[in-house]
């Protein structure tokens, strides 16, 4: 796809996102506040089944990782500790010109000389380093003694609380420690839609071990990250492994790969998987005073374990998902005639909405009342929607355009009008193939939770 087609697709993706309440931006009605977004109803299921998806696995399925819910605001002495306070920085350019703040790697060279991407202007200043967490003060006094950080990333709060979590939960190594939480970066340019944001999700796993099983749970880890985008609908095909080279790994980091997805805005981070050896445990140690090492029972060993971490983004994760769906395709109106169609092609596990139940019309008291029947056999066990207006083509297109995978028509024939064989079936419309089968009412929830779930 060229330059220009795929700039047009993302406009017609982010479009997308809004008229069907997906992704909207942040404090819209005032003029929005930049990096910000706020999920609609739509973009909130999407998000909740990723993050249900990945505990499921992460943690549930799994007998070595256990979870954790840590508060947002932790006391400045973790972020002295962890290095956050003097170094989460990304170096930054100010334009003497027009006044813009630029993130130095952002910013081109022509014919030799640097160039403000906004004016053109070539007068800019020496790079500075900018920290990108945002600073707020705890309690009624605003000053350095009550002054802390909005977590720029999960993983401190699992580290901090590795001893309490290690003594109730009674594991051995290897094992882990699961979390999902909000993370703030004051991000210098945010951009291409959610990817850069100011406000994003994390999905991080510390997966704790002895010093000699690193390297190999890094390769591990990889792997098992891979099949879980895989799982969700992302193909091996655009998803790139990089290895991080040495110039560019945080110096304690003895490995690291970056999960990146091919977005029509080019091939970006996803997630990143990195060996940490025991680079922040012993900080804490050192800063807190207290031990949070580990006791090995069999070999009478005291050593700090080592830890890998897979730590992915929901907001990048939804977005790859989004753009990764979205397609467009021939559908027949109507009266047959064809005619395109928005779709987006969701895994149905992580599809915001499972199956959509229509009765044919809506002034046939009997089918409606058949419907809204086959909306309570299947609504404890997945997220249904009931749409009984307008023409029965027009109701599949506006599920196709959200990713409804599933359509149940019910019609003369489930009330019997044609015979008995008939009776209490419906028809199953699939959203790819738009082919419909005839399906019992009874076996219809079953057959939903196979292809669902
Ligand atoms: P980048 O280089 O793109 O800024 P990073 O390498 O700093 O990302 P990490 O610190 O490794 O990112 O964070 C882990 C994950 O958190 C990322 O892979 C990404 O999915 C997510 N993430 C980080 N920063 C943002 C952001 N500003 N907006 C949305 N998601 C983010």
């Amino acid at each position: 796809m060229s330059m220009s087609t795929d700039a047009q697709r993302m406009e017609r993706i982010v479009s997308l996102c809004k008229r069907r309440g997906f992704i909207f931006q942040s404090s819209e009605i005032y003029g929005g506040l930049n990096g910000l977004w706020d999920y609609g109803p739509l973009g909130t299921e999407l998000k909740r089944n990723v993050k249900d998806y990945w505990w499921r696995v992460m943690v549930h399925e799994r007998d070595d990782v256990v979870g954790l819910d840590g508060a947002i605001l932790m006391t400045r002495a973790v972020w002295k500790a962890s290095g956050h306070e003097e170094t989460f920085s990304d170096p930054m350019i100010d334009c003497r010109t027009c006044k813009a703040r630029l993130r130095a790697d952002q910013i081109a060279e022509k014919n030799g000389a640097k160039q403000c991407p906004n004016c053109g202007g070539k007068d800019l200043t020496e790079p500075r380093p900018f920290n990108l967490m945002f600073k707020t003060y705890v309690g009624a006094t605003e000053d350095e003694s009550s002054l802390t950080y909005l977590r720029p990333e999960t993983a401190q709060a699992i580290f901090v609380q590795f001893k309490n979590v290690l003594d109730v939960s009674r594991k051995k190594l290897p094992f882990g420690i699961a979390q999902i939480g909000k993370a703030f970066r004051n991000e210098i340019n945010p951009r291409n839609f959610t990817f850069r944001s100011r406000e994003f999700e994390q999905m991080e796993l510390e997966y704790f071990c002895r010093p000699e099983q690193g390297m190999e749970l890094l390769e591990y880890w990889k792997e098992e990250r891979l099949k879980f985008y895989e799982n969700i609908g992302i193909g091996r095909d655009k998803l790139h492994v990089k290895e991080v080279p040495d110039s560019d790994r945080a110096f304690y980091s003895r490995g690291t790969y970056d999960i990146e997805y091919e977005f029509p805005f080019g091939l970006q981070e996803l997630e990143g998987v990195a060996y940490r050896t025991d680079f922040d445990l012993t900080q804490h140690i050192k800063a807190s005073g207290k031990s949070l090492d580990y006791f090995d029972e069999e070999t009478k060993e005291r050593f700090v374990p080592h830890v890998v971490e897979p730590s992915a983004g929901v907001d990048r994760t939804v977005l790859a998902l989004i753009c990764d769906a979205y397609a467009e395709d021939e559908a027949p109106d109507d009266k047959g005639k064809m005619e395109t169609r928005i779709v987006l092609r969701f895994h149905p596990r992580i599809a915001p909405i499972k199956v959509a139940v229509f009765p044919l019309l809506k002034n046939k008291e009997a089918l409606v009342a058949k419907g809204r029947e086959v909306q309570r056999l299947l609504r404890p066990h997945m997220n249904v929607f009931y749409d009984e207006g307008g023409a029965i083509g027009r109701r599949y297109r506006r599920q196709d355009e959200i990713g409804t995978p599933f359509g149940v028509t019910i019609d003369f024939e489930t009330l019997g009008e044609k015979g008995d064989v008939l009776r209490d079936t419906v028809t199953l419309r699939d959203r790819d193939s738009m082919k419909q089968e005839r399906v019992k009412i009874s076996e219809l929830l079953q057959l939903l939770l196979t292809r669902v779930t």
